[in-house]
């Protein structure tokens, strides 16, 4: 299986960490790999079998239009240029500079919404203008004003990432920030990159008002890992198309020479800022193809299996001394997982010692590293397959003995 990592002297990866963009994201389903094959021996103009998959994502999402990015990152960035520059060829082309008066080049986010994705934002030359607090002694509740008082006519959009439960984060929902962002004419983007499951997130967040939603291709949907969904309002998916696609074309012969005719348009624009993230025809079709099998998907049996296989990880580690073992059901998304605790003192080593030694073996084990710094490490399932676990089990016991 691994023969061609092998010859490159590469180890492969068990991975019990998840749908990790540094491991390399998702297994494609053959089904998939097979689409992608099929769409790499014919040619297709571009911008019509984007338009086409604007359709499929339209109608899976709820959204008016949609588009196959290289990614979520890439979303990020190529929504944040339709919101700040529309159609106008001008601001298309000065960007990442945004200093031509009357460019919108402010984007409002809630302070804890902060988050190093937004780098991805920040790239189209927009400055973040944040709302609301940390809290003292805890966070928020951020003051609708807040929100309110922070636009005006600089502000090109508001971006609202899902990181959790809002209450918790002290942001406004994100009903609450559509609606007072809509008042005054302001889109909203929404970082859904990882927000699926459940899969009723794909319309969740168009459906709560957001003006544009990204998410990953290549985390839950299961398709190639440079392939990502921007779902949202036609004319900011017009945009985002105009500064995507490659655009070395004559203006009388243009495929959209008609937006030239009815005056949307001066002209076909240059190579535009997103013409860096593009995407092949076989992420296209591989993004279409995943999302039609996610759609159809039995995610109740998804969720009875992540359980399962978190369920013979905690038992297969039991036993072990200054090693405690938690199985969590992964909540309403099902996503379950164990959590391993370390004794550091009582073993003798501490957790960033064991990822690392799991990390020196072949093949390397990964895990979910979010609580290392507290002695602890996740065992997550999606990314599993099923003759996976004994592997885990057994090279993790090796290492918890051996220290
Ligand atoms: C993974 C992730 C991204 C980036 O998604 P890609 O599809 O890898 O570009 C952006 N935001 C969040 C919150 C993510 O989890």
């Amino acid at each position: 299986m691994s023969e061609l990592y092998r010859a490159l002297g590469v180890r492969p990866v068990v991975n019990a960490a998840g749908t990790l963009t540094r491991l390399g994201g998702s297994r494609m389903a053959p089904e998939i790999l097979e689409a992608m094959a099929e769409a790499s021996r014919v040619y297709v103009r571009m911008e019509d079998l984007q338009a086409a998959a604007g359709q499929v994502i339209a109608a899976a999402t709820g959204a008016p239009s949609g588009y196959v990015t290289s990614g979520a990152a890439a979303g990020l960035l190529l929504g944040t240029a339709a919101c700040v520059a529309g159609l106008d060829l001008q601001k298309m082309e000065r960007l990442p500079d945004t200093s031509l008066p009357g460019t919108k080049n402010e984007v409002v986010v809630h302070r804890a919404h902060r988050n190093s994705y937004d780098h991805a934002i920040r790239t189209v030359g927009v400055t973040l203008v944040e709302v609301g607090h940390f809290g003292h002694p805890s966070p928020g509740p951020t003051r609708p004003y807040e929100l309110e008082s922070a636009l005006n006519e600089r502000t090109a959009m508001i971006f609202w990432p899902v990181m959790g439960d809002p209450q918790r984060l002290g942001v406004l929902s994100l009903e609450e920030t559509a609606r007072i962002a809509h008042r005054h004419g302001v889109p909203v983007l929404v970082d859904a990159a990882a927000a699926l499951p459940p899969a009723s997130n794909l319309r969740s967040f168009i459906a709560a008002g957001a003006d544009l939603v990204t998410f990953s291709g290549g985390k839950a949907l299961g398709g190639p890992q440079c392939s990502g969904i921007l779902a949202g309002r036609a004319d900011l998916i017009r945009s985002v198309a105009l500064q995507h696609q490659d655009m070395d074309v004559h203006p009388g012969t243009w495929t959209w020479r008609h937006l030239i005719a009815e005056g949307s348009i001066a002209g076909p624009p240059l190579q535009g800022i997103g013409r860096v993230c593009k995407v092949g025809r076989e992420e296209v079709v591989g993004l279409l193809t995943a999302l039609r099998l996610y759609l159809q998907r039995d995610h109740a049996a998804d969720i009875v299996r992540w359980r399962r296989l978190a369920q013979r990880l905690a038992d297969g580690l039991t036993g072990l001394p200054a090693v405690a073992t938690t199985y969590h059901d992964g909540g309403a998304r099902g996503t379950a997982s164990v959590q391993v605790q370390i004794d550091e003192p009582a073993l003798g080593t501490s957790a960033v010692e064991v990822i690392n030694a799991l990390g020196e073996g072949d093949p390397i084990i990964a895990v979910g590293q979010g609580a290392l710094d507290k002695g602890g490490f996740t065992l997550g399932t999606m990314s599993l397959a099923d003759a996976d676990v004994e592997v885990v089990v057994s090279r993790l016991r090796d290492v918890l003995r051996a220290k």
